[in-house]
C-alpha cells in the first residue's frame, strides 16, 4: 500500500514522484515501458557501441528549469554545455551561427546583427522574469510583469505577418524561424514564435546542452533520487484503470504523467462528464519520423564552424521553412522539409567509438504517418554535407506511427503530447489556475499535455505534485536538493 501512485515515469512523472518521496510519503511509479525515462532515453538503436537518444536529444531547459535547479541536476549528472547552441546551414556554403555568447552572435550577423541584439539582450537581462513568465501556468500574474511585457510584445512582432520587419538579410530571419519550428506548428503564429523566442534567448544563456553519455542520465538521476527516498518502480506495467489502480494501491493521490486521451481512457468512471468531454477534444498536432544514423567519421558541413554545432537546423531560409510546416499541416510531405538534427558526438566522444560520429534527426509529418524519412533526411544533410552519404553505417527510423506506438503520450506520432497553438497553451487542457489538478478527488495531471508543455524539465511534474501536496495532503513543497 502507498500514499501516492505516479502512472508513466518520463522527467515529469519522475520529478512528480521524486518531490512526493521527498515530502515523506510513500510513493510507487508504475510505468508501462520495460525501462524509465519515457522521453530521455538512450539506447544503441543502430550498431554497438553508438548510443542514441529514442527522443529528447538537446536540454534547452536542463539548466534553465527551476525543478532542474532546485533538483541540482548540473550537480548529478555532467551537462556539456556547447559554445554554439545551434547552426543554421543556407545555401552556398553560408550559415547562421547562434554562439552563446550574445556578442559574437550579433558580429557574425551582420547586418541584422543590430536587430538581434534588440530583440535578445532585453530577454537576456531578465532572464528569471522570462522564465517564470514562460514555464507555469499562464493565467497567473507573473512575477517579473516587466519582463513578461518584453517577452510578448517580441512574440507578437515575430508571430504576426509582419515578423520581417526590420531584418534586410536572410540569415537571422532563418535562424529564428528555425528554432520557433521547434513547436511543430503554423509559421508566423503566437506559439511558434512564443517557443521560438524562449528557446533562442536560452540559447545566449545557459546554453543547449546535452547529457554525457545520453539524455537517460536525466532520467536516470530522477530514478536513484526516487528510490533512495524510499520510491518503488515497477516497469512493464500498463495502468489501464484509475479505480483498480487505486484499490490496488491505496494512494490517496494519483499523478498521471499521461497525456489527456489516455487520461479519459483510464479515468473515466471517477471524471465527470463535462471534464472527460474536454479531455477528449484536446487537439494533437503532426508527427515526426525521427532517423539515427551511426557514421565512420564527422559530417563534412560545407560551412567548416557547423562542425562545432550540436544542434542544426536544416531547411533553409525563413519562407521554406514556414513553406515546410504549412505542408505538414495540411497533411502532406514537404518537398524540402524542415529537419532538426543533433550531433551530440561533436561535443560527447562517449557517443560513438574514436573517430566515429552519431546523427540523430527528425522532420516533421502528418499526424499518423507511416512514411520512412530516411531519403528525406539524408538529402537535406547532403545538401549542405556534400558526402555524408558515404560515412553512414547504419541507421534506424521511427516513423511517425512507430513513435506513437513507443510511447502513448505521442498521439499520432505528436512529441508535443498536444498541438502547440495559443489556444492549447491556454487551455492545456483546460483553463484553470491549476490545470494539474482534475475534478476528481486526488487525481492530478502532470505531462507535457499540462502547462508549461513540452520539452524536457520536469515543471508540470513538478506543479502537479505540488498541487498534490496543497490539496489532498497539506504538506509543504519539500528541498528537492542534494
Ligand atoms: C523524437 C523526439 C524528440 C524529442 N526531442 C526533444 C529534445 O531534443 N529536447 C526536448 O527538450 N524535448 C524533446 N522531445 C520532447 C520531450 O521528450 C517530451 O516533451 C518529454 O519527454 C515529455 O515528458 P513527460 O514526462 O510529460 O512524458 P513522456 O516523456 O512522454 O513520458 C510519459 C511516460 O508515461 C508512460 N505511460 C503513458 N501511459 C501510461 C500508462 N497508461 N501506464 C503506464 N505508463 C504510461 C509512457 O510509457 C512514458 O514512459 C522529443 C520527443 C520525441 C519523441
Amino acid at each position: 500500500m502507498s500514499d501516492v501512485a505516479v502512472v508513466g515515469s518520463g522527467p515529469n512523472g519522475l520529478a512528480a514522484a521524486v518531490t512526493m518521496a521527498r515530502a515523506g510519503l510513500t510513493v510507487q511509479l508504475f510505468e508501462a515501458a520495460e525501462s524509465i525515462g519515457g522521453g530521455t532515453r538512450t539506447e544503441e538503436l543502430t550498431l554497438p557501441g553508438y548510443l542514441h537518444d529514442v527522443c529528447a536529444a538537446v536540454h534547452p531547459m536542463a539548466l534553465a528549469s527551476p525543478f532542474f535547479k532546485a533538483f541540482e541536476l548540473e550537480r548529478r549528472i555532467e551537462l556539456l554545455v556547447p559554445e554554439i547552441s545551434y547552426g543554421h546551414p543556407l545555401d552556398g556554403g553560408r550559415a547562421g551561427i547562434a554562439y552563446r555568447d550574445l556578442d559574437r552572435t550579433v558580429a557574425g550577423l551582420g547586418v541584422d546583427g543590430r536587430v538581434w541584439r534588440a530583440l535578445m539582450e532585453p530577454l537576456l537581462r531578465r532572464l528569471g522574469g522570462v522564465v517564470d513568465f514562460t514555464q507555469s501556468g499562464l493565467l497567473r500574474v507573473p512575477q517579473d510583469p516587466l519582463a513578461a511585457l518584453r517577452f510578448g510584445l517580441r512574440t507578437l512582432a515575430q508571430g504576426s505577418p509582419a515578423w520581417n520587419l526590420g531584418f534586410r538579410g536572410d540569415v537571422a530571419p532563418a535562424m529564428l524561424t528555425g528554432v520557433g519550428a521547434h513547436a511543430i506548428g503554423r509559421l508566423p503564429s503566437l506559439a511558434t514564435s512564443g517557443a521560438g523566442l524562449l528557446l533562442g534567448v536560452l540559447a545566449h544563456a545557459q546554453g543547449w546542452p546535452v547529457p554525457r553519455g545520453g539524455s537517460a542520465a536525466i532520467a536516470q538521476a530522477l530514478g536513484e533520487d526516487f528510490t533512495a527516498h524510499g520510491g518503488r518502480i515497477e516497469v512493464g506495467v500498463h495502468v489501464q484503470s484509475i479505480a483498480e489502480l487505486r484499490s490496488a494501491t491505496g494512494a490517496k493521490a494519483i499523478i498521471c504523467n499521461t497525456t489527456p486521451r489516455v487520461l479519459a481512457a483510464m479515468a473515466h468512471e471517477e471524471l465527470p462528464d463535462r471534464y472527460i468531454r474536454k479531455l477528449e477534444s484536446f487537439k494533437y498536432g503532426a508527427g515526426v519520423c525521427k532517423v539515427d544514423f551511426a557514421l565512420s567519421g564527422p559530417v563534412p558541413w560545407t560551412a567548416a564552424e557547423l562542425a562545432k554545432a550540436p544542434t542544426l537546423h536544416l531547411g533553409g531560409s525563413r519562407k521554406a521553412i514556414a513553406l515546410a510546416e504549412a505542408e505538414v499541416l495540411a497533411g502532406r510531405n514537404p518537398q524540402n522539409p524542415y529537419v532538426l538534427a543533433v550531433q551530440a558526438s561533436v561535443i560527447d566522444a562517449s557517443r560513438a567509438p574514436a573517430g566515429h560520429h552519431t546523427l540523430w534527426a527528425y522532420t516533421h509529418v502528418p499526424a499518423g504517418s507511416t512514411r520512412d524519412c530516411t531519403e528525406d533526411i539524408v538529402r537535406a544533410v547532403e545538401r549542405h554535407a556534400p558526402g555524408f552519404r558515404d560515412l553512414i553505417l547504419a541507421s534506424s527510423v521511427q516513423t511517425a506511427r512507430d513513435v506513437a506506438g513507443y510511447n502513448a503520450n505521442y498521439i499520432g506520432g505528436d512529441i508535443a503530447s498536444g498541438a502547440v497553438t495559443l489556444k492549447q497553451l491556454l487551455q492545456r487542457p483546460v483553463v484553470s489556475t491549476d490545470p494539474w489538478r482534475t475534478p476528481a478527488d486526488g487525481l492530478y495531471l502532470g505531462s507535457a499535455s499540462t502547462p508549461p508543455g513540452p520539452a524536457v524539465h520536469g515543471m508540470a511534474g513538478w506543479f502537479a505534485a505540488r498541487s498534490a501536496l496543497k490539496n489532498t495532503f497539506t504538506l509543504p513543497v519539500p528541498s528537492l536538493g542534494l
